[in-house]
């Protein structure tokens, strides 16, 4: 039973319509939304949509408009940051260039004026945690990005935060330490049982760390939920564009028993789809479907709810899968996902070959137009 769906789980952190301005831009928009203790909770969106400063209201470095933001029950409007249970680890990392790994990791308890020997076992166990033992002599300037990125991590880690903030954690490594890192992030957020908050506008990582995503625009959250429901059931076009490829046809709904026929161009076979959302006939709507849930055949298959013949005209070699660019007979492109199971030579389609492609009626989402 997730927190969040549980109506007895008490959140650790609420906003409660909670707008921002900046002068005369509003930066967030009347935002409501809990997040619960142990989430790893992603805000992803494209850029200027609010994360970060929706992230700064949290820490405290941005005061809040209208509305309210509590943590762990407690009305934050007049906390100062040093007082919140939280802490924030930047984009940049700031670390001080003058003091070792070790020494930066320690600077934060230092200041609390901590005694020396839980000092010294805090940031041990932060090095442990962080796989930085062998660094913990040299100063950031002579260890690597990702190893930079762990040092400032142990660093918002050793004062024991109820809740830590990373505004664009990996986004200084490259693609590969990138996704190795992410897993770091994953098994130390486990093992901690921190709350943590991330901002990021790499729809991929969000999808790989977080137990929750929430997708912006323009100030607003579109779409919360699992990475799974974000993926497989987006609630407008909007996310479902946002995350991963889709195919989007435009058509109209009409009713018929469990679902919808949806009439998309003339003289061509209307679609089928079962789906939650409820239209009324003629209706103006989208099919939303992943490329991957279309099927690629040289015939038409005859268990298959929605089938149409169309082109290839493109396509896109990615060693494990191949996306074929398809022509429907009214100019419509769909793209076809089929994995690369067979060698390369002995590809069944290439450039022009006429294609059925094929799903059935619970591949497609059916959303609002
Ligand atoms: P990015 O991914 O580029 O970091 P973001 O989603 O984090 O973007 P924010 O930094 O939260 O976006 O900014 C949201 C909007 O608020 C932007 O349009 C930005 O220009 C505006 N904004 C942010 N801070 C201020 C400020 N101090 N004064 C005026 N406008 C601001």
């Amino acid at each position: 039973f997730a927190p969040w769906d549980d109506p007895q789980a008490k959140p650790l952190i609420q906003f409660r319509n909670v707008t921002k301005r900046f002068g005369d831009f509003t930066a967030i928009e009347n935002l409501t939304q809990d997040i619960y203790e142990k989430e790893f909770f992603s805000l992803l969106g494209p850029s200027g949509c609010g994360k970060t400063t929706l992230m700064r209201m949290l820490a405290g470095f941005e005061n809040v408009t209208e509305g309210q933001i509590l943590i762990a029950g407690q009305d934050m409007a007049n906390v100062p940051p040093n007082k919140r249970a939280v802490n924030m680890m930047f984009q940049s990392y700031a670390l001080f260039p003058h003091l070792s790994v070790w020494e930066n990791i320690a600077f934060g308890l230092k200041r609390e004026g901590k005694p020396k020997a839980e000092i010294e076992a805090r940031v041990d166990e932060m090095l442990r945690l962080t796989r930085l033992v062998k660094f913990a002599k040299r100063k950031p300037h002579q260890i690597s990005g990702g190893q930079r990125q762990r040092v400032a991590l142990a660093r918002s880690l050793a004062k024991a935060p109820k809740l830590l903030l990373l505004d664009e954690p990996l986004g200084a490594l490259d693609k590969k330490l990138r996704q190795d890192t992410q897993f770091e992030l994953m098994d130390i957020q486990e093992k901690t049982g921190t709350t943590f908050v991330i901002v990021t506008h790499d729809q991929e990582e969000a999808m790989t760390v977080s137990s929750r995503v929430a997708v912006m625009d323009e100030g607003r959250i579109i779409q919360v939920a699992t990475p799974a429901q974000i993926y497989e059931a987006p609630n407008c076009v909007y996310v479902a564009d946002f995350i991963g490829e889709v195919n989007i046809i435009d058509g109209s709904a009409t009713r018929e028993g469990d679902g919808y026929r949806i009439a998309w161009a003339e003289g061509q076979e209307p679609f089928v789809a079962k789906t939650p959302s409820s239209f009324s006939d003629g209706q103006r709507c989208h099919i939303a479907i992943r490329p991957e849930k279309v099927a690629i055949s040289a015939d038409r298959p005859d268990d298959m709810a929605n089938a149409v013949e169309g082109q290839i005209i493109d396509i896109a070699y990615l060693g494990n899968i191949s996306t074929y660019h398809v022509k429907l007979g009214n100019g419509q492109m769909i793209k076809a996902q089929a994995a690369n199971t067979r060698r390369l030579s002995r590809r069944s389609f290439t450039w022009e070959d006429r294609v059925w492609l094929s799903w059935t009626d619970t591949a497609a989402v059916v959303l609002e137009s």
